[in-house]
């Protein structure tokens, strides 16, 4: 089949306490694979099975629904299994910190206006640190569209994502999203959200 479930470089419960193992294990066996298999029905025998997942977001307005919802599923969740490891949190260094205090007025501000996105995003979706014009930006998308696709409010490259679907933090955090966005945190692996940042430019 064109689209794999990636595997993951770290066990399920190595983000606890702020991520639990079966929250982990469901979204990525179960969620994930899900629009994987569903995204591989939606273009079997179609030129997109020979396309990037990045470039079909980047024409998402060419196909169909399916394709859309199950093609930003793949997208969206492979970056967020990349950009969350074990024993990461801390803060951004480098040029992407520089990018921070300049373009969003420092990290504090950043992680205000974030968790905000990801809190009031209404419903199923992401909140998204992006790219745009050679700038940082934070906003969010529904369901599973993001900042590449070309029907996107908001359009860039995506360096960081939060998931706020229920899946994503049910069965730890039951309502209490801004919990789950506030341990999301403690968890980001700023070297590849550097390194997104970096190849974005
Ligand atoms: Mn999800």
């Amino acid at each position: 089949m064109a689209f794999e479930l990636p595997k993951l470089t770290y066990a399920y419960n190595a983000l606890e306490p702020h991520i639990d193992a079966r929250t982990m294990e469901i979204h990525h066996t179960k969620h994930h694979q899900a629009y994987i298999t569903n995204l591989n029905n939606a273009t079997a025998g179609t030129d997109a099975e020979q396309l990037s997942i990045e470039d079909i977001c980047k024409n998402i307005s060419k196909y169909p629904m399916p394709v859309r919802n199950n093609g930003g599923g793949h997208y969206n969740h492979t970056l967020f299994w990349s950009i969350m490891g074990p024993g990461k949190g801390g803060n951004p260094s480098g040029k992407l910190a520089e990018a921070i205090t300049n373009d969003l007025g420092g990290l504090d501000k950043f992680k205000e206006e974030f968790n905000k996105a990801a809190t009031t995003r209404f419903g199923s979706g992401w909140a998204w640190l992006i790219v745009k014009d050679g700038k940082l930006a934070v906003c969010s998308t529904p369901n599973q569209d993001n900042p590449l696709m070309d029907i996107a409010e908001v359009k860039g490259t995506p360096v960081l994502g939060i998931d706020v679907w229920e899946h994503a933090y049910y069965l730890h955090y039951q309502n209490r999203r801004p919990d789950y966005c506030a341990a999301f945190w403690n968890v980001i692996n700023w070297d590849e959200v550097s390194r997104r940042y970096e190849a974005a430019l």
